[in-house]
C-alpha cells in the first residue's frame, strides 16, 4: 500500500489537545475538523460520514476521535477486502484508550503503539500473534515484502501451537521480536533479496534494497517500455534476484521525459525517484564511471554494484543496498502539475478529485481570491499567489515548482478550463518550452463552472444549444467580441457572458444588450447571477429590454435566452427558466 498521510478526525474542540499530542509523533498527519465545532483544523468538513468514506476509499488512515460503533457503522458498506484497507482507530477523547479497529494488514496495531506511547496508555490490540510475539507476520514493516502472503496464516498459527524456527538472513524486526527462534528448527523465515522457492514452512521476505538505475542513450528512440521491460526482467533473472525486492527505479532528473521510465516502474509496480545531476555525477566520479545508470543505482543505494548492461537505446544498472531503500528520502518523485477548478464558492460544489489534490499537493498557486476559496486545505502548504491578470508568468512559476519535484496545485475558480488557468498553462508549455518541463505528470481537474451554477439556480435555462462569450476585451479586440454577440444572436444560441464588467471596463454589457436588441425581442428572459455560491449570492431574472448593466460586477455570470427560452411564474413570487430540447412547430 503506498503512504498515505493519516486523517485525525475531530468532532469538538475538546479533542483538539490529545490530538496535537498523536501530531507529534505523525508530524504528517492532517487534522480534520467538524465545521462550526472545531476551530484551528488543517481540513473542516461538514458531512462525517460521506468525508470518512471518502478517507477510507482512498487508502487513508483514519484516526477518529469518537465511539468505535460510530467508526465501525459508518464503514461498514466499504468492507470488503482486508488487504487493501487502511488503519483504522478510535482514540478516546482523553487519551485513555486507543483501539485498533481496522486494517491489521496494513499496519494498524504498529500505529496504535505508536499512538499510545505518545499517551502513555496501554493500546487494546487484540491480534493473537501480535501479543505473543509482538510481530504481525502479515504485515511487515515498510521495506520488506512477504513473497508468500497465503502461507502467513499458517505459519503463525503453528508458531502459536507451540512449532519453532530459524530465522535465515537479517532483518531487526525479526531478530528483536519474541518469535520462538532456535538454531536447527525445521520452520524458517527467510529474508534476501534472491528469488527462492517458499513453501508453507518457509516464509520468505524480500527487502527492497534493489536499485534500478537507468538512463536513456539515444533520444530520439520512440519505442514503448518492452526493450527496456526485457532488459530488466533478464538482468534481474541473471542476478537471480526477485522483482519483489526492487526498492524502485532511479534516474537523473534530466531524463524525467523518457517514457520507457514509466512503464518500466509500472511494470515492477514500483516508485519513480530522481536525483538532481550535480548528485550522480558525484556518484559517478566517486566510482570512476561514465555511466549515468550506474551513477543513479548507486545513488539511490550507497551499495553494491552488480550487474551493469546496455542496449542500442538504454543503459541499465543494479545495485543492492545494505539496509532497505527509504523511498521517501531517496531523490524526488516525478513533479505534479494539477489544475483544478474549485467551483463557483460552496465547498460541496468542490469534486472530490479536486479535494484529493488539495489535501495532497505541496504547493499551491493561484490568485489570492481563489486562494481564499480553498483556505481549509492551506495549511502547511507553500503559496504562492499572485495578480489575477499574470497568468503567464503563474503558469510559469508552476512548471518551474513541480520541474522540481514538488506537487503544485494551480487554483482557479468554476471551471479551470473555462476563461480560467488550463489554457494558459498550455500556452506557456507549446511557446514557451522548457526541457525540464518535458516529464511533469499535468492533469486538469473539472469544477463546476459559474455558467452551470446560474441555470441550476433557476431551473434549465441551458437546456438547448448555447454559447459561452467573455466580454473582457483585455486579451482579444472588442471587434471580435462584438462580431460574435451578433452572430451567436442570429444563430439563436442562449448566450452565457463572463466577465460582463469589471473596475476598467464598464460600457461593454451596455453594448452587448445594443447589439442583442437588434436581434432578438425585448422580452426575452435574462439571468443576471452574482456571487453564486459565495456570501451576498444572488440571482435576478429581467427581460433584454430591463437588464440594468450597472447591476453586473466582476463576480456576475448573465445568461441570456434564445428565441425558445420561457419562464414560469412559481407559487411563492419566484421564477422558473428553461429553454425547451424539443422544436416542434
Ligand atoms: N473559470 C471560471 C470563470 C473565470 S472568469 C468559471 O468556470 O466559472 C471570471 C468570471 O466568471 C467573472 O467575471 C464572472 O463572470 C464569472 N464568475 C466566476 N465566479 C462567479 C461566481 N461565484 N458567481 C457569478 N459569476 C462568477
Amino acid at each position: 500500500m503506498t503512504h498515505i498521510a493519516p486523517a485525525i478526525i475531530v468532532l469538538g474542540n475538546n479533542s483538539i489537545p490529545v490530538a496535537r499530542k498523536i501530531i507529534s509523533v505523525l508530524p504528517e498527519a492532517q487534522l480534520y475538523g467538524l465545521a462550526d465545532r472545531t476551530s484551528d483544523v488543517d481540513v473542516s468538513f461538514t458531512e462525517f460520514g460521506a468525508t470518512l468514506r471518502e478517507l477510507f476509499a482512498n487508502g487513508t488512515p483514519i484516526i477518529g476521535f469518537c465511539a468505535t460503533g460510530i467508526l465501525i457503522r459508518t464503514l461498514a458498506p466499504l468492507l470488503a477486502n482486508k488487504r487493501q484497507e487502511p488503519p483504522v482507530l478510535a482514540v478516546a477523547e482523553d487519551g485513555s484508550a486507543v483501539v485498533p479497529l481496522l486494517g491489521g494488514l496494513n499496519g494498524v496495531n504498529n500505529l496504535a503503539r505508536q499512538i499510545a506511547s505518545v499517551l502513555s496508555v496501554i493500546p487494546a490490540i487484540t491480534t493473537t500473534g501480535d501479543i505473543r510475539f509482538g510481530i504481525a507476520l502479515e504485515d511487515p514493516p515498510v521495506g520488506y515484502r512477504l513473497s508468500n502472503p497465503e502461507y502467513a496464516k499458517g505459519f503463525m498459527s503453528d508458531l502459536l501451537a507451540g512449532h519453532t524456527m530459524r530465522l535465515e538472513g537479517n532483518a531487526a524486526w525479526l531478530r528483536n521480536s519474541s518469535l520462538p527462534i532456535v538454531q536447527d528448527a525445521q520452520r524458517v523465515i527467510e529474508v534476501t533479496e534472491k528469488a527462492v522457492f517458499s513453501t508453507l514452512n518457509h516464509l520468505v521476505y524480500h527487502p527492497a534494497t534493489v536499485a534500478i538505475g537507468i538512463t536513456p542513450l539515444n533520444s530520439s528512440f520512440r519505442g514503448e517500455g518492452s526493450e527496456l521491460i526485457t532488459l530488466v526482467q533478464q538482468m534481474l533473472t541473471d542476478a537471480e534476484l526477485a522483482p519483489a525486492a526492487v526498492a524502485g527505479v532511479f534516474a537523473s532528473i534530466s531524463d524525467t521525459a523518457e517514457p520507457g521510465l514509466e512503464a518500466i516502474a509500472n511494470y515492477l509496480n514500483v516508485p519513480i525517484r530522481f536525483f538532481t545531476r550535480d548528485a550522480i555525477t558525484q556518484v559517478m566520479s566517486q566510482h570512476q564511471t561514465a555511466d549515468v545508470a550506474v551513477g543513479a543505482a548507486l545513488a539511490a543505494s550507497a551499495g553494491e554494484l552488480i550487474g551493469q548492461r546496455q542496449t542500442a537505446n538504454f543503459s541499465c544498472a543494479i545495485a543492492i543496498a545494505p539496509l532497505p531503500i527509504d523511498i521517501n528520502t531517496t531523490g524526488t518523485p516525478r513533479g505534479r502539475l494539477a489544475i483544478i477548478g474549485t467551483g463557483p464558492g460552496r465547498s460541496d460544489w468542490m469534486s472530490p478529485e479536486v479535494k484529493e489534490i488539495l489535501r495532497n499537493a505541496t504547493d499551491f498557486v493561484g490568485y489570492s481570491t481563489y486562494l481564499d476559496l480553498v483556505s481549509a486545505f492551506t495549511k502547511g502548504k507553500h503559496l504562492h499567489e499572485s495578480d489575477n491578470r499574470e497568468e503567464i508568468a503563474r503558469a510559469k512559476v508552476a512548471l518551474d515548482l513541480a520541474a522540481q519535484g514538488r506537487f503544485v496545485a494551480v487554483i482557479s475558480s468554476g471551471d479551470p478550463g473555462i476563461y480560467a488557468m488550463a489554457a494558459a498553462v498550455f500556452e506557456v508549455l507549446d511557446k514557451q518550452a522548457k526541457p525540464e518541463w518535458q516529464g511533469i505528470e499535468i492533469q486538469v481537474a473539472p469544477g463546476i463552472s459559474a455558467m452551470q451554477a446560474a441555470a441550476a439556480k433557476m431551473g434549465a435555462p441551458l437546456g438547448h444549444d448555447f454559447c459561452v462569450i467573455s466580454l473582457s476585451d483585455i486579451l482579444k479586440p472588442w471587434s471580435i467580441i462584438e462580431q460574435r454577440i451578433s452572430a451567436a444572436a442570429e444563430a439563436d444560441f442562449v448566450i452565457a457572458f463572463y466577465n460582463p464588467v469589471s473596475k476598467q471596463r464598464t460600457w461593454q454589457l451596455a453594448e452587448a444588450q445594443n447589439i442583442l436588441l437588434r436581434h432578438r425581442s425585448p422580452d426575452t428572459p435574462v439571468v443576471v447571477a452574482r456571487n453564486l455560491g459565495r456570501e451576498a449570492e444572488s440571482t435576478i431574472v429581467c427581460t433584454l429590454e430591463n437588464l440594468v448593466p450597472e447591476h453586473a460586477d466582476m463576480r456576475t455570470v448573465i445568461l441570456v435566452g434564445s428565441s425558445k427560452t420561457r419562464m414560469i411564474q412559481k407559487r411563492d413570487g419566484g421564477i422558473w427558466v428553461y429553454t425547451p430540447r424539443r422544436y416542434d412547430n
